[in-house]
């Protein structure tokens, strides 16, 4: 099959968590009693379907999230990474990153992932309060945290990242502020900070249609929002893209190719990818999953974006990025198309309200959020949802 741009990104997906926290809506399933060797079968005959489809060039960035990547046992670990690299042909400068749960992250298993290519660590860390860590059902401790971080640094790893939430039950300002401020302690090069989403199918659903999950009024999380911005902002970080802060140099280039709206390899149980302008989600029950793979690939659908579709897209995901999106991606991405015939009205409306600004460089216009947009993304991204111009 001809494709249009070899992606450079590869995303696979370990389904696998030691149990299911209690806000969690991704393809994870509880470790005890799965297949998991089979899995990985499953998984290398997905690489040699996919590759075969869709020949790789080099990959600049590989992504391995979950589920927990880090449940499998250093001898699985080894057998994985190593089908990863024999399929797919790494950049020599690759990203290669890999979420881990503070609590499954011991010395032979983070040697294990250094010695297969990982050279970045994402860790689920959510909060440093083992109150609220056991009320959203995580397994780690505040103390596992730091063991963990300790253990990555002695193996020799130093592209490390931490995961926060805020608008947690029960969650204050102060306490966000002290996990910040822990966080930061830690000195890392980048943290992620997510706010809660009550999503469908979780035990936090139930409990909040029987009004039984204390969020904190929205103007709270707002102002958690605001803080945590400051705060570190404050101690040198960027903030790049609506939910994640780097030092320079050591922002995600893995999600830049979500954000950005590039194609990339969607590999494992429930993953998502995105060739050729279509997007495929795979089989997310581990058996089916498993005797799909056996015979083609695992697909549980796939659709072709249209046009419009995809434009929005660019939009709504290139906006999150606070370097914002330029005129010349749009019409790079869309031959023949430019950013102000399509979507001039909604972009003007938003120029008025203060949300977007633009900035006019030699041979482009790059539009981004203002300071007020950050705030206010959410009504931003959807002004481009179903705009038709
Ligand atoms: S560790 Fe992550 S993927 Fe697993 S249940 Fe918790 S939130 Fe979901």
């Amino acid at each position: 099959m001809t494709i249009t741009q070899s992606p450079r990104a590869l995303y696979i997906h370990i389904p696998f968590c030691t149990n299911k926290c209690h806000y969690c809506d991704f393809t994870s399933y509880v470790l005890k009693g799965q297949p998991v060797d089979q899995y990985l079968d499953a998984l290398e005959q997905e690489m040699a379907r996919t590759v075969q489809q869709w020949p790789p060039v080099e990959i600049d960035t590989v992504f391995v999230g979950g589920g927990t990547p880090t449940v499998l046992t250093p001898v699985q670990m080894e057998r994985f990474l190593k089908s990863v690299r024999t399929y797919f042909p790494l950049a020599p400068n690759v990203e290669f990153t890999m979420e881990a749960n503070p609590g499954t992250t011991d010395i032979d298993k983070l040697s294990a992932m250094k010695a297969g290519g990982v050279n970045r660590i994402s860790f689920g860390v959510q909060s440093f309060d083992n109150g609220l860590l056991e009320r959203i059902g995580r397994i780690h401790s505040v103390d596992d945290v730091y063991r963990s971080i300790e253990n990555a640094r002695a193996v020799g790893f130093t592209n490390l990242s931490i995961d926060l939430m805020f608008g947690l039950p029960g969650q204050t300002v102060e306490l966000l502020a002290d996990s910040v401020n822990r966080a930061m302690e830690l000195g890392l090069p980048h943290y992620s900070i997510y706010s809660l989403k009550v999503e469908e199918n979780t035990l936090f659903h139930k409990l909040y249609e029987r009004n039984e999950l204390p969020l904190p009024p929205e103007e709270e999380e707002f102002n958690m929002f605001i803080l945590l911005m400051d705060m570190l902002k404050g101690s040198g970080y960027a903030h790049y893209e609506i939910s994640n802060f780097a030092k320079p140099g050591y922002e995600s280039r893995h999600n830049s190719t979500y954000w950005r709206n590039e194609p990339y390899y969607g590999l494992g149980a429930g993953a998502h990818g995105y060739l050729n302008r279509m997007r495929h989600v795979n089989l997310k029950g581990i058996t089916p999953y498993i005797d799909a793979s056996a015979q083609k690939l695992p697909r549980l659908e796939t659709l072709e974006v249209p046009e419009d579709e995809a434009m929005e897209d660019l939009m709504m995901v290139g906006l999150r990025l606070l370097e914002g999106v330029p005129a010349s991606r749009f019409s790079k991405q869309f031959p023949g198309h430019t950013l102000e015939r399509k979507f001039g009205a909604v972009i003007d409306k938003l120029l008025n309200d203060g949300l977007l600004e633009a900035e006019q460089t030699v041979d482009d216009t790059i539009y981004r959020l203002t300071d007020k947009g950050v705030l206010l993304g959410n009504e931003v991204f959807g002004a481009f949802i179903g705009y038709t111009g």
